[in-house]
């Protein structure tokens, strides 16, 4: 079976990044890490497929070698078979082919014929699918990297940003991606009391005038008094003048696929 990603062109190669930032693209930092490590070990469990199939490749040479040889071989019975008779014919004799010759002459034959199907054997690349997507993973690791490594510069902006005291407010992106949902009552994850979803703000878990993303995960609605008194400080700080149960507060952000 050949390969789609063999022989990728580099606007296939292109195309495929592409496509894989697609896929990827809007994974947070904790999947994104995920991902890596998962692809990274199937990856390296795949090597093994590549490995056989450059072993193959040897045995292949080798056989194409021993067949040549035997080919050689045949050829040069055959002329001495092809002498012999001759040389009975000359003689006047009228029994016809010289048996012994006859028989070794097979025997190379099936030698060879062996030699081949050995050879189409191995021509069959029995491994060519796992190599494939050995180099499929290859390239998702690098959009992965490439990905990771983004966030990772987002974040030294972002508290280089802070540290000069230039912490950006909410991006309204994130706010709509919050807001958008549908107009009901749920619970402020830090005070516990139920409030409509339009009466509660955005708040930064980690704030972001310490260098905190503006992210999905490090964003929750909570209610306007609890985002007044949590202002620029840590979580940890807030629960602690606030007199709230930190591992509790954690826990359900936790459970709100959040990161603290
Ligand atoms: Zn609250």
């Amino acid at each position: 079976m050949a390969s789609r990603f063999s022989s990728l062109s580099k606007s296939n190669t292109e195309l495929l990044h592409k496509e894989l930032r697609a896929n990827y693209g809007s994974c947070s930092e904790i999947e994104l890490d995920r991902l890596y490590h998962e692809f990274k070990s199937e990856h390296e469990r795949l090597k093994v497929f590549l490995d056989l199939q450059r072993q193959d490749e040897d045995k292949r040479k080798d056989i194409l070698n021993k067949l040549r040889v035997a080919q050689l071989e045949i050829k040069r019975e055959e002329r001495a078979a092809y002498s012999s008779m001759s040389t009975l014919q000359r003689l006047g004799s009228i029994f016809s082919t010289p048996k012994q010759l006859s028989v070794e002459h097979d025997d190379a034959k099936r030698k060879v014929s062996e030699l081949h199907s050995q050879y189409m054997n191995l021509k069959n690349d029995r491994y060519s699918t796992e190599v494939a997507k050995r180099k499929k993973i290859y390239h998702v690791l690098k959009v992965l990297s490439e990905l990771r490594e983004e966030i990772k510069n987002k974040r030294v902006r972002s508290l280089a940003n802070a540290s000069i005291g230039k912490a950006r407010s909410t991006s309204s992106s994130t706010k709509r991606k919050h807001i958008s949902q549908t107009r009901e009552v749920i619970a402020c994850p830090y005070c516990e009391c139920q409030f409509e979803t339009v009466d509660m703000v955005l708040d930064h878990i980690y704030p972001i005038a310490k260098g905190g993303l503006d992210t999905r995960e490090n964003t929750v609605l909570v209610c306007k008094q609890c985002n007044m008194r949590k202002s620029d400080k840590t979580l940890m700080v807030f629960c602690n003048q606030m007199r709230l149960d930190h591992s509790k507060v954690f826990d359900r952000l936790l459970k709100m696929g959040k990161g603290i």
